[in-house]
């Protein structure tokens, strides 16, 4: 841990960590193995976790948080990543969802909705905008009318009208917090007709489809949900009518969430590797004698710390520069899913055989950091809007 970070964020590392190791690492490996992916999502590990204050950690001390910021935020789930992707991740989009409804609700929905959520140990969040025809295209065609999700939110009185499906969302079922996309202005393009809602999650005429059966990730599931005919106030809009795009660039400004997980995941399966190598005699001799291993050892932390470094800087210009540019974030979260196959590659090798057992240590490593790749977008999405940048200084 080279950057400088403050006593108070190494705290918060160090209880991050010792919450991770001692209630969530021993019993992992069964929660990950249950076949019901729906069975996978661990309540009671939320709960012990938010009674040390780290499901409340982004929300701002007024309302019962420690206000942490990116830095403090990006700290804590890079450390718990190397021990346990979903549990963290889980806690993490927790922070994610209360720091966009901190920065762009009025007060009085900071005082309901933050407060809600601070009291109830079990309350998580989910962010709702993939539905099963429109997805990447929710991002990369806003200026088309045609294109983009169709989930209606159709104003009536006082209340909007919500009709339509999602899927793929984190936590959803679980959530008592939602950051939920709808179209407002069918005849609008993404960028100008579609609004941000809060919801509970346990309006009437929402219902809960099927879990996704994922392959890694499976301590943080995501599931299908319809909305028929739900009725939702107008105090429950998150910024302005038809101006998601704002509140979305409150989530993803200067996020390091995806440079976070995927660092600390590859950086869990250097720390195999290293061990092994200095265990497994070949040759005569512990395989880290040996120039090829030793590179490979040597190109894989490379590549961790390098992302690393960077992932601190986007912290730094999120937390310190308004002028910070998105590319950043972007190249941030492209580059560590670049480091964290490479890290696969190298592992699988210097693991050998032993790299692709189910009961082997690295397993459900290499399952998650191949399930995230897309996570916020896909890379070659990612790098599409990155491009629009880059006629800007950095
Ligand atoms: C673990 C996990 C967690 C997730 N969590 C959430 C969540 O909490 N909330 C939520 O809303 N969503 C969530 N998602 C959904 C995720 O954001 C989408 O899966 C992702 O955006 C990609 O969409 P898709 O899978 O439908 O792929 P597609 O949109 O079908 O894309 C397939 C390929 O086509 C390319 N492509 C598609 N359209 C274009 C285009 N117009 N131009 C150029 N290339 C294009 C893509 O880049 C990609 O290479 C999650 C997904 C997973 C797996």
């Amino acid at each position: 841990m080279q950057y400088p970070f403050s006593e108070e964020q190494l705290a918060i590392a160090e209880l991050t960590r010792n919450f991770m190791e001692r209630e969530v690492a021993p019993v992992a490996a069964e929660i990950d193995a249950r076949p019901d992916p729906e069975e996978c999502y661990p309540g009671e590990l939320i709960n012990k976790a938010s009674k040390l204050g780290l499901r409340t950690l982004a929300i701002p001390e007024e309302y019962g948080g420690m206000g942490a910021d990116t830095l403090t935020k990006t700290l804590a789930l890079w450390t718990g990543a190397q021990v346990e992707i979903g549990t963290i991740k889980c806690l993490s989009q927790c922070w994610k969802a209360t720091t966009a409804l901190t920065k762009a609700a009025t007060k009085a929905q900071k005082d309901h909705w933050l407060t809600k959520f601070a009291a109830d140990d079990n309350a998580v969040c989910s962010l709702a905008s993939t539905e099963p025809d429109h997805s990447t295209e929710n991002r990369l065609h806003g200026g088309d009318p045609r294109l983009g999700m169709r989930t209606s939110a159709v104003k009536d009185g006082d209340y909007f009208v919500i009709n339509g499906a999602k899927r793929y969302t984190s936590l959803m079922g679980h959530s008592k917090l939602i950051l939920f996309y709808a179209r407002t202005d069918p005849d609008a393009p993404m960028t100008e007709g579609v609004t941000c809602f809060v919801l509970g999650g346990d309006e009437e005429g929402i219902t809960y489809g099927r879990t996704h059966n994922k392959m890694g990730y499976r301590l943080y599931p995501n599931r299908e949900s319809f909305y028929d005919n739900v009725r939702v106030h107008k105090d429950n809009v998150l910024g302005e009518v038809n101006g998601a795009a704002a509140v979305r660039r409150h989530v993803f400004r200067g996020s390091a969430e995806l440079a976070a997980c995927n660092t600390g995941l590859s950086r869990a399966l250097y720390k195999i590797c290293h061990d092994h190598a200095k265990e497994r005699i070949q040759g005569g001799v512990p395989i880290i004698e040996h120039p090829t291993v030793r590179h490979m050892l040597a190109e894989m932390i490379m590549n961790i710390e390098v992302a690393e470094q960077f992932m601190w800087r986007i912290c730094w210009g999120a937390d310190n520069d308004d002028s910070f540019t998105s590319r950043f974030t972007r190249s941030g979260k492209v580059f560590s899913d670049k480091v964290g196959l490479k890290t696969i590659e190298l592992a699988l090798d210097v693991l050998g055989g032993m790299g692709i057992m189910r009961d082997g240590p690295s397993e459900k490593i290499v399952r998650d950091i191949l399930t995230f790749l897309h996570g916020d977008g896909t890379d070659s999405a990612t790098l599409l809007e990155a491009s629009q940048t880059l006629d800007q200084p950095a």
